[in-house]
């Protein structure tokens, strides 16, 4: 296992090695394929197996009811992701036909995602907990050929909607998949039998994978594949409207290579635990993709949150790295430091944290009771990885998003009083002051960039400007190239000329003892044009009265002054949020102001 106190971060100067970068170098840290060409499974899997990688855990997956974990070597994931990838050859999929996988986080999503990969299909995982409604929409529009479920999910949510979606040719049913498979033994004739015997018949219209694996051979040459062929197809989280479609291509694995490196630091001996879901590109990208690049051991848990369960987690799996969220971490804290306390996590040598902005307070709490920062870093569905980040090697700023990744050009532009980016006479966004407020933009051309929306390029194009990415996200850089996250685009409040980022007012009342979380909007006003409305959740041992709101006011006045400070606090039991922990600002505003819900396929149940 990797000391702490003894790893050198794979980056110890940010700026040198800045200042060397090339993205060509990055692409030799990886092999490409034998005969040319890259494929993200090849570089996930197959590279590892030649060497004495071959037997490393590859994926560590923990069950929802506990027992002991299922480990998968590299080269078990190897054979696995083959008979996968000769399965879809099996059915007649084609290269470039989209594979859509929904089921909780079994061993065997990983397996159907690098498999699909491999065979230069195109795969699209979704959250397990979508309805039939968001499932049928995205397989639709995605022109689903093959899904992967579970039996219970199929019945319950593909069957009533199957004869909608006539291009979904094939289904297969995940259960007992990797039971039925004696991973190095071969023929496993055996193994298949007892298990459908226990499984009972599938579903009319279904296969059983498992079956199809074990029939299918151990062998698979990856054929030859473009870079710039598309491998992954992710929808985004829905937090200011319906979810867009991405399309990413095997060139990403570039970046998500280069960051696992450089920004999760992950070394050979390392225990690597993302706790994001596939459904979300947080958990492909950092929670299938780039830990395996590094021929790291992934934890793959299949449980929920529940802050016991992590704590424990971290501590029995002994993880050395750790990459969550925002809400997690609020959760974390709201649960208590006696809690955290009582696990050591002493072996836990970075943390980071995405997604949503990270408080300065949690950034705290995290180096006083987990003993280490939490490294917070931005990036979105379409950057397809990290992009700004903070790094172990470099000073963290609590309440910043860090710098740009070695490799990535990234700068703060004017937008006009519509909100749309200014363009100047060369077509490119021009740039504000140090310090003063506006869009940030990303130079097109990083290997992980979207290469368009789902059946929508007009709204791809309106992405860029002058060769630059807007990313629609609020920030400001400091002298020291620090990014300071303001708000969505669509979040900002405009009151009395003053331009509002919710996150500046969120982070002030999570720092009262006893708010939990905070959402911010802005309401119409007949004299300052939006003030500020705020909803609060609050901690343990907290009770909701008159007082306790007119006294968390009174604190936010004074640190914010009363132009920016909320006008009207409301304290609510919980916050409406993505099924990926993103508060719904968009949802609380059209709730108070009684305007249309929108879409809210990503909804989290009970929101
Ligand atoms: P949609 O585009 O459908 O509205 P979404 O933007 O939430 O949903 P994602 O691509 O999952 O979908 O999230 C990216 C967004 O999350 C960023 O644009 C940013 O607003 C927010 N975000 C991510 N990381 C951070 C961070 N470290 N700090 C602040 N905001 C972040
Ligand atoms: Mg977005």
């Amino acid at each position: 296992m990797t000391t702490p106190a003894l790893t050198a971060p794979n980056m110890e100067d940010y700026a040198a090695t800045r200042a060397e970068f090339s993205w060509p170098w990055a692409r030799h840290l990886l092999d490409g394929l034998p005969g040319g060409g890259l494929n993200i499974a090849h570089e996930a899997v197959d590279r590892h197996t030649a060497g004495p990688r071959r037997s490393h855990v590859a994926l560590r997956c923990l069950s929802r009811q506990g027992g002991p974990a299922r480990d998968l070597s590299y080269e078990d994931l190897r054979q696995l992701t083959n008979r996968f990838a000769n399965v879809l050859d099996g059915l007649g999929v084609g290269p470039g036909e989209v594979v859509f996988t929904l089921s909780g986080r079994v061993p065997e999503l990983y397996v159907a995602v690098l498999g699909t990969l491999k065979h230069r299909s195109v795969a699209s995982p979704l959250f397990s907990a979508f309805g039939p409604e968001p499932i049928r929409q995205r397989i639709a529009r995605g022109d689903g050929r093959v899904l992967m479920t579970t039996r219970a999910l199929y019945e319950r949510k593909v069957a009533p909607i199957r004869h909608e979606l006539p291009g979904l040719a094939h289904v297969l049913i995940v259960d007992g998949a990797l039971d039925m498979l004696r991973v190095d033994a071969g023929d496993a004739a055996d193994d298949v039998a007892a298990v459908r015997a226990r499984l009972g018949d599938l579903p009319e219209g279904t296969r059983s994978l498992g079956e199809l694996m074990a029939a299918a051979d151990r062998h698979y040459r990856i054929g030859p594949t473009d870079p710039e062929a598309m491998a992954l197809l992710h929808f985004t989280s829905g937090t200011t409207g319906t979810p867009k479609g991405a399309i990413h291509v095997h060139e990403a694995v570039v970046a998500h290579h280069l960051t696992g490196r450089l920004v999760l630091d992950l070394h050979a001996d390392d225990v690597f635990w993302c706790t994001a879901d596939p459904g979300w590109v947080t958990g492909t990208s950092y929670g299938i993709i780039s830990p395996l690049t590094l021929g790291v051991t992934s934890i793959v848990d299949e449980g929920e949150f529940d802050a016991e369960r992590w704590y424990r987690t971290l501590q029995e799996q002994r993880v050395t790295v750790w990459y969550t969220a925002p809400t997690a971490i609020r959760m974390l804290m709201k649960a208590g430091p006696e809690l955290a306390a009582g696990y050591d996590l002493s072996h836990v040598r970075v943390i980071a944290s995405v997604g949503e902005p990270l408080n300065p307070e949690a950034v705290v709490w995290g180096r006083e009771v987990l003993g280490l920062p939490i490294l917070d870093n931005w990036w979105q569905t379409e950057t397809g990885g990290i992009m700004i980040a903070n790094y172990p090697s470099m000073p963290v700023r609590p309440g910043s998003m860090g710098r740009p990744l070695p490799g990535i050009e990234a700068t703060v532009v004017e937008r006009d009083e519509h909100g749309t980016v200014v363009l100047g006479a060369d077509g490119a966004p021009v740039p504000v002051p140090t310090g003063t407020e506006g869009e940030m933009v990303l130079r097109a051309g990083w290997p992980s960039m979207f290469r368009g929306y789902l059946n929508d390029d007009e709204r791809y194009a309106k992405c860029f400007g002058g060769g630059w990415y807007l990313t629609g996200d609020l920030a400001r850089v400091d002298d020291d190239g620090y990014f300071w996250f303001i708000g969505r685009g669509d979040d900002v409040i405009k009151s009395a000329g003053h331009l509002i980022g919710p996150f500046e007012v969120e982070s002030v009342l999570m720092e009262h003892p006893a708010v939990a979380e905070a959402g911010v909007i802005g309401v119409p006003d007949p004299i300052a044009g939006e003030v500020v409305k705020a909803f609060v959740t609050l901690r343990h041992g907290f009770t909701a009265s008159d007082e306790l709101r007119q006294e968390i006011l009174g604190v936010a006045r004074r640190r914010l002054g009363p132009a920016v400070a909320p006008r009207s606090i409301e304290l609510r039991d919980t916050l409406p949020r993505t099924r990926s922990g993103k508060i719904m600002r968009r949802l609380l505003k059209a709730r108070e102001l009684g305007l249309p819900e929108g879409d809210l396929s990503t909804l989290e149940d009970g929101s």
